[in-house]
């Protein structure tokens, strides 16, 4: 069990006054020490009064507000769904349902999670026997709404978990329904990685007068290293097979933008006889679990996956997070990457980066506030592509390893060689999944007036037709995982 540093007052958990059946249930977890938005979150919750978290993922959120809808829930009725916490996906709703069953078992408190993807009769028979949690995703929550298979007139408590993401998601609307639905509500706490303007707005709308509570906004956790790989799209597979066989990885997420790519590549890894499974929406939810529990309990060491289906995945020794492709938006990225260095582990990084990479890898690194890393895997044939065409801002020192040289201030990257795309580059335009910020704004098209290098040497093969640029590409779609 990790240690978390001392928060602000260095309180423990005896001192945050939670009741013997709750305390006597943190304990079982191990946990000793409050993390720093449990120990913020706690008190203001336990008052009773509206909450904005803002806090990245990984720093305990779920106890923080699970602890205080327990207190609050042991007085008063049983029966009655009183507390209800919508999370963007199912993944995260089910985690979340753990947490609560698990603080939750020294008391008469029963829990249910709803989310879709999976029958509706099991959840509808749960409600039925009664419960006081509701963990739900929000379309099939609204689902049993209209089925008239819940009720949650007399919820008193409504928490927001990953709120950024479920605007993202394009579920604005339907939290906004669930938020009228729940109008007796006595406490409403949002939780977030960012504070967008669409929480900025939704906040002001719907909390009464909140504390906020703020911890490590913005930037990832301190406890993960990052390193930039600069490679083309056509070298992704082989530089990640050589650093899966030779960095002393030990669990590894690999991230892909779209849910084709994530099967292809899982597919091919396993081919190749790693035991990896695939995380994506286009799998049943029964398969998407089994691949989360192999990952945990040790039968796979690699989860390939795309950023929707693994929101909020909580699994707490990922020594490694490897972007095969480039996020979409830098909290994309943030929140890929807090899939490592949870709990005050450490973990590594790694982002595989195309020249059109660059604009978002410049906003990474605002927000980092440094430079991230340019690492070559040492050994590996690059062909006749040469990594250092991706210069780094300004004037700075090259942390490349066994480089110790100042690099000169250097122009804008523009890419030396037009990188072919391959048939997945194409593909995922078509594919999105979940991807909700146009693609234009991290993805600027690249124009080269360099002629193409590619005269059948490049390790691309002979040279391709270049597919052609869709005039007008299709905005990527909301795919509710
Ligand atoms: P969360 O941000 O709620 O997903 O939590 C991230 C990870 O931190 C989970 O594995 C939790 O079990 C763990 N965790 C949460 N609170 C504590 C704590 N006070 N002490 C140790 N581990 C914790």
């Amino acid at each position: 069990m990790a240690q978390w540093s001392q928060g602000v007052q260095s309180l423990n958990f005896e001192q945050l006054n939670l009741s013997k059946r709750v305390l006597d249930a943190v304990r079982d977890t191990g946990y000793t020490t409050p993390t720093p938005i449990q120990e913020q979150a706690i008190p203001v919750a336990l008052e009773g009064r509206d909450l904005m978290g803002l806090a990245q993922t990984g720093t305990g959120k779920t106890a923080a507000f699970m602890l205080p809808i327990l207190e609050r829930l042991l007085t008063g009725p049983l029966g009655p769904v009183r507390a209800l916490i919508v999370a963007p996906t199912r993944e995260l709703a089910e985690q979340i349902y753990e947490t609560a069953v698990e603080f939750g078992k020294y008391t008469k408190i029963r829990s249910v999670a709803i989310y879709g993807g999976v029958n509706k009769n099991p959840q509808v028979k749960k409600l039925n026997r009664g419960a006081e949690i509701v963990v739900a995703c929000p379309g099939r929550l609204l689902d049993h709404v209209r089925d008239g298979s819940i009720d949650i007139s007399k919820v008193e408590v409504l928490v927001l978990d990953e709120a950024d993401t479920m605007c993202d998601m394009g579920f604005l609307p339907d939290i906004r329904r669930i938020l009228n639905l729940v109008q007796n509500r006595k406490q409403t706490m949002f939780f977030a990685a960012t504070m967008s303007d669409d929480i900025r707005y939704l906040s002001r709308d719907m909390l009464d007068d909140p504390a906020t509570v703020q911890i490590g906004i913005i930037a990832p956790a301190k406890t993960v290293s990052h390193a930039l790989f600069p490679v083309m799209e056509a070298l992704k597979k082989q530089l990640l097979m050589e650093i899966l066989d030779h960095t002393a990885t030990g669990r590894v997420m690999v991230f892909t933008r779209t849910k084709h790519r994530a099967r292809r590549l899982a597919g091919d890894l396993e081919n190749k006889k790693y035991r990896v499974a695939a995380l994506q929406g286009n799998m049943a939810q029964n398969k998407r679990q089994q691949s989360i529990n192999g990952f945990r309990n040790g039968k796979y060491d690699i989860l390939v996956a795309t950023d929707v289906a693994s929101r909020g995945i909580d699994v707490t020794d990922v020594s490694h997070v490897i972007n095969f492709d480039m996020p979409n938006t830098v909290d994309a990225y943030i929140h890929r990457i807090g899939r490592t260095g949870r709990a005050e582990n450490t973990g590594e990084a790694f982002t595989f980066m195309l020249p059109e990479d660059m604009t978002l890898v410049r906003r990474i690194e605002d927000v980092l506030g440094e430079q991230i890393e340019r690492r070559r895997q040492p050994d590996f044939a690059y062909g006749n592509f040469n990594p250092d065409v991706y210069t780094p801002r300004g004037g700075t020192k090259s942390r490349r390893r066994g480089s110790g040289r100042t690099q000169r201030q250097a122009p804008p990257p523009a890419p030396k060689q037009q990188v072919t795309r391959s048939r997945y580059g194409r593909q995922a335009q078509q594919e999105p999944d979940g991807a909700s910020t146009p693609r234009s704004e991290s993805r600027p098209a690249v124009k080269s007036t360099q002629p193409r290098p590619n005269n059948g040497n490049s390790p691309n093969g002979p040279r391709r037709r270049r597919p052609r640029r869709r005039r007008n590409p299709t905005p990527a779609t909301n795919a509710a995982d």
